[in-house]
């Protein structure tokens, strides 16, 4: 079940973002990639009118998420987030959601706060993130969105080891977002703990930075690929959004 303009991921062929069959027209006409926003003569394109460029199309979902980071024009880091969960490349678990939580945090904050760097931060978020394994939630106590608190905290407070206040803002952002994370509870579900971080870095965002991101609790349409899913006991489940 969808509530949102993609259907579901993993959209074998068809559209990437609706799964709808793509028609092919005659000749490339100006199209508007509806991942990353690139701007590109194409023929191709899905019955709803949606292009996908080619990078987004066949690139690794760091690649894709890096893409889309760079050209979001809002200030919602968990609309975007959910977004790209919906592309195929972006597995129901997986590291890929340590870096989906800072890149997607950057993007908001990049387009609140007009910084100009946004390309170079996303990309030392993303080599920052390479480092946090997969399975550090259940192996090091320490998940991986919430770690990715701390490495949006660090890159727009520029926190090094170093470091005076910022270093305490850094640390105090992680424990934060691993507090809720660990709150709610295991096993683990990278869909629940990268909306758990994202919720708590704008609240990270607004108190401690004094910048103002968007973003609200989404009803999960993930939940019947995840065996594992807490179901009611997940804050997101649809039934528990509905009560
Ligand atoms: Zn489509
Ligand atoms: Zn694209």
């Amino acid at each position: 079940m969808s509530t949102g303009p993609v259907a579901s991921a993993g959209h074998a062929q068809g559209c990437l973002v609706c799964g709808v069959e793509l028609a092919y027209a005659q000749s490339a006409a100006p199209a508007t990639c509806a991942v990353c926003g690139v701007e590109e003569p194409s023929a191709a394109r899905c019955r709803e009118g949606h292009y996908v460029c080619d990078a987004c199309h066949s690139g690794t979902a760091k690649d894709v998420i890096e893409r889309a980071c760079r050209a979001s024009i809002g200030r919602d880091p968990v609309a975007l987030a959910t977004a790209l969960m919906r592309h195929p490349s972006v597995k129901m678990h997986g590291p890929e959601h340590h870096f989906l939580v800072p890149a997607t945090l950057l993007a908001a904050w990049s387009n609140a706060t007009a910084d100009a760097d946004r390309p170079g931060l996303l990309a030392e978020a993303r080599r920052r993130s390479d480092s946090v394994v997969g399975g550090s939630c259940g192996f090091q106590g320490a998940c991986g969105s919430g770690v990715g608190v701390g490495i949006f905290a660090s890159l727009v407070t520029g926190a090094t080891p170093r470091s005076g206040p910022s270093w305490g803002q850094s640390n105090r952002a992680t424990a934060r977002a691993l507090q809720i994370i660990g709150d709610v509870g295991g096993p683990r579900c990278c869909k629940r703990t990268s909306w758990l971080a994202l919720l708590s870095g704008i609240r990270f965002a607004r108190e401690e930075l004094g910048v103002a991101l968007e973003g609200r609790g989404p009803r999960c349409e993930f939940h019947s690929r995840n065996d594992d899913c807490l179901e009611r006991d997940c804050p997101f489940y649809p039934a528990s959004a509905d009560a």
